[in-house]
């Protein structure tokens, strides 16, 4: 029988070393295939971009839920700056018949499937909801989301039905937590590419919130995640210090 402590990482962020050029647009815009948090002041601000596309891309069997997409657009409303608008492009798309995805896996399906990039004013995102579980899960951690660019981010949605609804939380809330956690990620939380305005980063578990109750904060990324969200009808929100790092990085 499966129990909560399962739960391993929620929800985890890579950085890539080396070099990474941008993409050749000849407009001077910053690539999509850049290091994760680095695009956390265009994320947040309207001073390159005045609005924001996100496609979200998922399998047969994995249509997201109106709700889940809602909520990630005010989420991102309530903290970035676009003016002109933030529009959700969903669609499905064939997968690979393997058992599970390694990264590498990951961004050969971004590759073959994205269509929006950045352009003029407007910045693109793209989301990738997975039909198959994270190669690396071992045991009790699970990965259930994972931000691995700088406008990318995949939500281990297999992983999450199988983990919620009968264990204390619904589907739709644990996804949505998951992807705001991971657009706090790309929004720069916490000192990944927006600084601290005061010092509130967890120092062992780096790039997370130490405030308990904050979206941010590291526990979200493992078993406590249904602890914290269980009985709550909104995924928890980002705490003031998270809220102040994003203003004084472009964004509201
Ligand atoms: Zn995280
Ligand atoms: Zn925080």
């Amino acid at each position: 029988m499966k129990n909560l402590f399962k739960f391993g990482l929620l929800a985890f962020v890579l950085t890539f070393s080396g070099c990474q050029k941008d993409d050749d647009s000849g407009n001077n815009l910053p690539g999509n295939n850049l290091n994760t948090g680095s695009s956390a002041r265009d994320i947040l601000s309207a001073e390159r971009f005045g609005k924001m596309v996100i496609e979200v891309h998922y399998a047969s069997g994995f249509t997201p839920d109106a709700g889940v997409l809602n909520d990630l657009k005010t989420f991102i409303d309530t903290y970035a700056n676009k003016p002109d608008g933030i529009e959700i492009v969903p669609k499905q798309i064939e997968t690979p018949a393997t058992n599970s995805y390694s990264f590498s896996d990951v961004r050969d399906i971004e590759n073959q499937n994205r269509e929006v990039f950045n352009e003029p004013n407007t910045l693109a995102l793209y989301v990738f909801l997975s039909d198959k579980d994270f190669s690396e899960n071992e045991g009790n951690q699970l990965t259930l989301g994972a931000a691995y660019q700088n406008t990318s981010l995949v939500i281990f949605q297999k992983t999450i039905r199988d983990n919620s609804n009968g264990f204390g939380a619904s589907e739709s809330l644990l996804t949505s937590t998951v992807l705001h956690h991971e657009i706090g990620h790309l929004m720069g939380l916490v000192d990944l590419g927006t600084s601290p305005q005061q010092s509130h980063e967890d120092e062992e578990h780096p790039k997370h919130c130490d405030v308990e109750t904050c979206l941010m904060y590291w526990a979200v990324e493992n078993q406590r995640a249904i602890g914290m969200i269980g009985g709550m009808n909104a995924p928890p929100d980002l705490d003031p210090f998270c809220k102040t790092d994003l203003k004084a990085n472009g964004g509201k």
